[in-house]
């Protein structure tokens, strides 16, 4: 039987660092939902295709191969998009695309697909609330929006991308509002998720916690 971890929370929380080292720590197969929305949007910006033109983007959606390989590359229709998937651009679109119904349809399918049989750990917006409702061990993952865009920013700067504070914080807490404020799978605590507020804790400490976590739930079974 396979063993599933649900990690959410808001943009720049953390989940992608921690969810990355919990997974290594833990042998479980990280899942970055995040990117796959990131995906569907750069092809759509790549082929020019608008958000008002749902038959294209059914289209794009019918033929989309997305590949997560296990060195935490990700490839879009065979293209390395690692890079390109976390550009201006497409922060500022991924949140009006990830509305639509058709792209949540699809890419909750691939989402469970991903995950039959193994033991993983998923990171998003709505994985204890929708994609697995019944995950082993769920985590709501916060952190002041203030402390996310601190944080945005020196990811940012390692990647040797220019961006301003200000504009940080402005994407974050737009996204934020949006992605919880949706009809369709909006970003909230599932009722069952363990709320770590991250705003002071150095990365490692959060690693432990949950680590220690799963551990105590693993023994429960
Ligand atoms: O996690 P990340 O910041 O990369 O996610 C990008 C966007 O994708 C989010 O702001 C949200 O709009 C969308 N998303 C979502 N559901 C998920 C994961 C991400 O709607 N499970």
């Amino acid at each position: 039987m396979s063993f599933v971890v649900a990690i959410d929370g808001p943009a720049g929380a953390g989940k992608g660092t921690v969810t990355k080292q919990v997974g290594e720590k833990l042998e479980l197969i990280n899942i970055d939902t995040g990117a796959m929305f990131r995906c569907v949007t750069l092809n759509l910006l790549q082929e020019k295709i608008r958000l008002e033109e749902q038959e294209k983007i059914q289209e794009i959606l019918d033929k989309i191969e997305i590949d997560m390989k296990e060195t935490g590359e990700i490839f879009l229709n065979g293209e390395c998009v690692s890079h390109k998937i976390r550009e201006d651009e497409v922060n500022n679109l991924v949140s009006p695309v990830s509305l639509n119904k058709s792209v949540r349809e699809k890419l909750l399918e691939l989402q469970r697909k991903i995950a039959q049989g193994k033991d993983i750990i998923m990171e998003g917006r709505d994985i204890g609330t929708v994609v697995f409702p019944n995950a082993d061990v769920k985590i709501y993952l916060d952190a002041s929006p203030e402390e996310r865009a601190k944080r945005r920013m020196k990811q940012n700067e390692e990647k040797g991308i220019n961006s301003s504070y200000e504009e940080v914080l402005k994407n974050i807490m737009d996204r934020d509002k949006r992605d919880s404020t949706r009809d369709i799978a909006p970003l909230k605590r599932a009722k069952d998720a363990i709320y770590i507020d991250s705003t002071n804790m150095i990365i490692e400490e959060v690693v432990d916690k949950i680590v220690e976590i799963v551990g105590e739930r693993k023994k429960e079974r």
